[in-house]
C-alpha cells in the first residue's frame, strides 16, 4: 500500500487516510482548511510554550515568598509563632520544589491559601492587609498567571494529543536545564 507523508509532523499515513493519524492534519481538506488547521496548531503550540513560562514565573514567585517567610522566622520571639512560621516556610519550599511536577495542584492549593489568608486579613485586621499590599497583589497575580497559562495549555493539549506528546518531550529536558541554570 502506498503512503503519504504529513506535511506538518512528517508522520507516514496510509494513502487513503483523510487525516494524519498523529496530528490530525486534514489531507483532503481545502487549502483554506489546511491553513486554518496549521494556524490553530501554531496558536496551540504557543499556549504550550506559555505554560512553561507561566510555571517558571510562578516558581520564581514561590522562591521569593519562601525567602521572605524564611527570614521572618528570625524576627519572631514567641516560640509557637516561630514553630508555625517554620512549618509555613517548609510547606512553601515543598510547593516551590513540586510546582514544576504538579503545577495545577500546587498552584491551586497555594493560591487558595493566600487568597483565604488575605480575605481573613481584610475582614479582621485591615492594617495587616494594607501592610505590603503591593507584595500581596504581586503574589496573587504571578501565581494566578502561572495557573492560568498551565490550564490554557492543558486545554490546547486536549484538543491535540500530538501537541501533548510534543510538550511532554520538551518539558522534561527543559526542567533539567532550569535546575542547571
Ligand atoms: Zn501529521
Amino acid at each position: 500500500m502506498q503512503s503519504q507523508i504529513c506535511p506538518q509532523c512528517k508522520t507516514e499515513s496510509a494513502n487513503d487516510a483523510s487525516i494524519c493519524s498523529n496530528c490530525f492534519f486534514p489531507f483532503n481538506g481545502t487549502d483554506k482548511e489546511k491553513g486554518v488547521f496549521i494556524a490553530q496548531q501554531i496558536r496551540n503550540k504557543s499556549k504550550v510554550k506559555d505554560a512553561a513560562h507561566g510555571i517558571k514565573t510562578a516558581q520564581i514567585a514561590l522562591i521569593i515568598i519562601s525567602f521572605f517567610n524564611g527570614i521572618a522566622i528570625v524576627f519572631l520571639q514567641n516560640q509557637i509563632e516561630i514553630m508555625a512560621q517554620f512549618v509555613f516556610f517548609i510547606l512553601l519550599v515543598i510547593a516551590t520544589l513540586l510546582v514544576t511536577k504538579k503545577p495545577v495542584l500546587v498552584l491551586s492549593i497555594v493560591l487558595s491559601f493566600f487568597g483565604l489568608l488575605y480575605i481573613l486579613m481584610l475582614l479582621f485586621d485591615r492594617n495587616l492587609f494594607i501592610q505590603g499590599l503591593f507584595w500581596k497583589v504581586a503574589t496573587i497575580i504571578s501565581l494566578g498567571y502561572g495557573l492560568n497559562s498551565v490550564l490554557a495549555a492543558r486545554k490546547a493539549e486536549q484538543i491535540s494529543p500530538y501537541l501533548a506528546e510534543q510538550s511532554t518531550e520538551k518539558r522534561t529536558p527543559k526542567k533539567r536545564d532550569d535546575i542547571l541554570d
